[in-house]
């Protein structure tokens, strides 16, 4: 059986469309067949030069949803140890912990300090499928979740990497409480996602992103936050004065409980703060690629006693906890499925050209 990769040569060069020959999984690996594989707002940053990458030919792409076709002699168990099966349908994350490092051995893996990356190998090097835009996937058992019956894998697809980055964060923040009054910078992935799981919690969401793409707005609607700010349609004083006034309203304190920033702006981070309540918490996934420095006074911080805490990945339980949630929520997998646009393979070029600029919500490859 062959099946094709796209090849990434660098920032700003064309994807290189390649067959192989699919081998039969070694050690602790498992072949999976491509179900979906989403392109991220990272393979973006990678793919405009962002993000520095190695410096020979690899396949990028960190979302693979696959479904297992061959089980290597050594691998039995998931991430979360449950049995593996041919036909299985599973997760595949990325990230290797190093599992020795100081925050390794504290159980914070998610903030392993010698991080590894499945992909990170020459596509020239045998099995070939190292990374995620390809119809087939290797990857170690250790690195798969199974997804648990009654998720649609293309509902799964809207959020593989947003969805358990959101939660890593929210955990790290102490979690959300009911009622509390909760800001979401940013309407991409991150933070459709932060709106879902927030308002499942029982917090009253305010959403300030860009009303600029109608099928992002529509599935924000569809989400349903209880105030939505365009940043383009009011000024920052005027949102600030709206949420200050939303929470006395509530008799909550002098601002927002919990402020996430998912925009990815700098500019974004600066604003945030001033949004918050006395005592308030500011959780920052969303600066993933540096955008340079912005002005702050930190005397803020100090008189308003505020928490900031920020969050980079995710471990396997998120991702449990992840698809556990859209078990629970088959409403909210109706929505999640509207987001994907399907592509093949072989237009991975096209594929990356419409997710950087935003033609499509969620860009997947699927093989159909
Ligand atoms: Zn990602
Ligand atoms: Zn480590």
């Amino acid at each position: 059986m062959k099946k094709r990769c796209a090849v990434f040569h660098g920032a700003g060069r064309e994807f290189e469309i390649r067959e192989f020959e699919v081998a039969k999984p070694a050690g602790d690996a498992v072949g999976l067949k491509l179900v979906s594989s989403g392109i991220c707002g990272t393979d973006v940053h990678i793919h405009q030069g962002f993000l520095k990458m190695p410096d020979f030919p690899l396949i990028i792409g960190h979302e693979f949803i696959g479904e297992i076709d061959a089980v290597g002699p050594e691998a039995a168990t998931d991430a979360l140890g449950r049995q593996l099966h041919i036909g299985d349908r599973v997760v595949a994350c990325v990230a290797i912990p190093c599992g020795k490092c100081f925050n390794c051995l504290r159980g914070e893996t998610a903030s392993c300090l010698a991080f590894g990356v499945t992909y990170a190998r020459n596509v020239e090097e045998e099995p070939h499928f190292h990374g995620g835009f390809s119809e087939y996937l290797f990857s170690p058992a250790k690195n798969l979740v199974r997804i648990p019956e009654g998720v649609d894998p293309f509902a799964a697809a809207a959020f593989p990497c947003g969805g358990p980055t959101v939660i890593r964060s929210c955990a790290y923040g102490g979690g959300l409480e009911k009622e509390e009054i909760v800001v979401v910078q940013g309407n991409g992935s991150l933070g459709l996602f932060a709106l879902a799981w927030a308002k499942s919690q029982g917090c009253r969401v305010i959403m300030i992103g860009s009303a600029a793409n109608p099928q992002r707005m529509e599935l924000t609607r569809l989400l349903n936050p209880d105030l939505f700010f365009d940043y383009r349609g009011n000024t920052p004083e005027e949102i600030r004065e709206k949420i200050m006034t939303y929470a006395t309203d509530l008799k909550r304190g002098d601002g927002a409980d919990v402020v996430m920033e998912t925009s990815g702006s700098a500019d974004a981070f600066p604003f945030g703060l001033t949004l918050l309540r006395t005592r308030g918490r500011y959780f920052v996934p969303g600066q993933y690629s540096d955008r340079g420095p912005v002005s702050i006074p930190p005397h803020m911080i100090t008189f308003r006693a505020l928490r900031i805490l920020g969050s980079g990945q995710y471990t396997m339980a998120d991702i449990g906890t992840y698809l556990g949630f859209l078990a629970e929520h088959p409403d909210l997998q109706t929505i999640f499925r509207k987001l994907v646009g399907k592509y093949r393979v072989d237009e991975a070029n096209r594929a990356m050209a419409d997710a950087a600029a935003g033609n499509v919500v969620k860009a997947v490859f699927a093989d159909f």
